[in-house]
Order: C-alpha cells, then sequence, then structure tokens
C-alpha cells in the first residue's frame, strides 16, 4: 500500500550535531512530537500502512518507542508491548545482548508479553545499523510471534541497516541520505 507523502515532517526534526558525542548528527523527534499536525500526520502514517494488517501487538523499543506506540496501538486496535533495557521489566523476561560500537547491550521483553502466533508490529524512532532492531526481531521470534512490519520514524539510508531485515516489511516514514 502506498503511504502518505511525509517528507514535509522533515522541518520538524531537529538536527543536533555532536550528541550524545563527537561525530554523531541527533535526529530529535521530540520538536516533531510537541508539534500537533506533525504528532497527527505521524501517527495517522503509521496507522494508513498498518490498518488493514490484523496487527494484534505494538511492540515498542526503549525509549522513544515507547513515545509513539502506544498512540499507534490505540489506533490499530492492538495491545501495546514494552521492549526494555535490562533489569526494568519486573516479571520473567526473554534477554538478547547485541554489539555496539564499543561493547555491548542488551533488551528484555516479558515471556508471556506475546503469545505464539500473534502479529506483531515493532516501532523504534530511527534505524541506523539495526543492531537493535535485529536484537528485537530475535526477542519477538523467540516468543514465537509473527513479525508483520516493522516501523521507523527516521531511516538513515547510507547506513544500510535495512539489509538486516530483508524477509521482513520495513516501513520508514522519513529517509536521509
Ligand atoms: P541502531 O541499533 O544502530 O540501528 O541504532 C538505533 C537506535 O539508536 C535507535 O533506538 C535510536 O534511537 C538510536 N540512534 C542511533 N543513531 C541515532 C541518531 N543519529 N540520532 C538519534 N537516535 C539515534
Amino acid at each position: 500500500m502506498s503511504i502518505v507523502n511525509c517528507e514535509p515532517l522533515k522541518e520538524l526534526v531537529r538536527t543536533v550535531p555532536d550528541f550524545p558525542k563527537p561525530g554523531i548528527l541527533f535526529y530529535d523527534i521530540t520538536t516533531l512530537l510537541k508539534d500537533k499536525v506533525g504528532m497527527a500526520q505521524l501517527i495517522d502514517a503509521f496507522a494508513a500502512y498498518y490498518i488493514d494488517k490484523d496487527i494484534d501487538l505494538v511492540l515498542g523499543i526503549e525509549a522513544r518507542g515507547f513515545i509513539f506506540g502506544p498512540a499507534l496501538a490505540y489506533r490499530l486496535n492492538a495491545g501495546f508491548v514494552p521492549v526494555r533495557k535490562p533489569k526494568k521489566l519486573p516479571a520473567a523476561t526473554a534477554k538478547v545482548s547485541y554489539d555496539l560500537e564499543y561493547g555491548t547491550d542488551s533488551l528484555e521483553i516479558h515471556l508471556d508479553a506475546i503469545q505464539p502466533g500473534q502479529r506483531v508490529v515493532i516501532v523504534d524512532d530511527l534505524l541506523a545499523t539495526g543492531g537493535t532492531m535485529q536484537a528485537t526481531v530475535k526477542l519477538v521470534r523467540q516468543l514465537g510471534g509473527e513479525i508483520a512490519g516493522i516501523g521507523f520514524a527516521i531511516e538513515l539510508d547510507f547506513l544500510k541497516g535495512r539489509a538486516k531485515f530483508q524477509e521482513y516489511d520495513v516501513l520508514s516514514l522519513l529517509h536521509y541520505d
């Protein structure tokens, strides 16, 4: 399905050089989220894409996937599941570790968050190398969920993170070269 043209939303994304460390250009979506038209268009665009895909759950990755994931879940009449940094979730979890530029990090999900066969959309604010999303895909597969889609507000095309998800339906609303 074709999606709404989101290009005008780029004007609402703030770029901050050298954050969180020198050499990184940070794409800050808080300036988009606080804009009532921008916020609505962001959710509308995601919802238009997924509304007919029979989605049971929206998974948001900590932390910025928590900001718009629940709004999308509401629009899709789906549940919301948080994928969290280690030691934040209170009940039994599955855990996956992944490589960062220096060292490793981990993500966790409650073991009972997804029932086998449930159709899941995973969302995050930004696709860079794809390591964070790849870890989340592993968690969903461990729990037997069916990945119906992977959605990002922003994709940094030049990092080619998309190549990690060739077997999945990847939607990015805004692209940066
Ligand atoms: P990656 O695992 O390399 O795809 O990195 C994606 C995660 O890191 C997302 O959760 C983003 O929030 C964050 N991230 C990575 N690079 C940037 C960036 N340039 N601007 C904003 N967030 C970023």
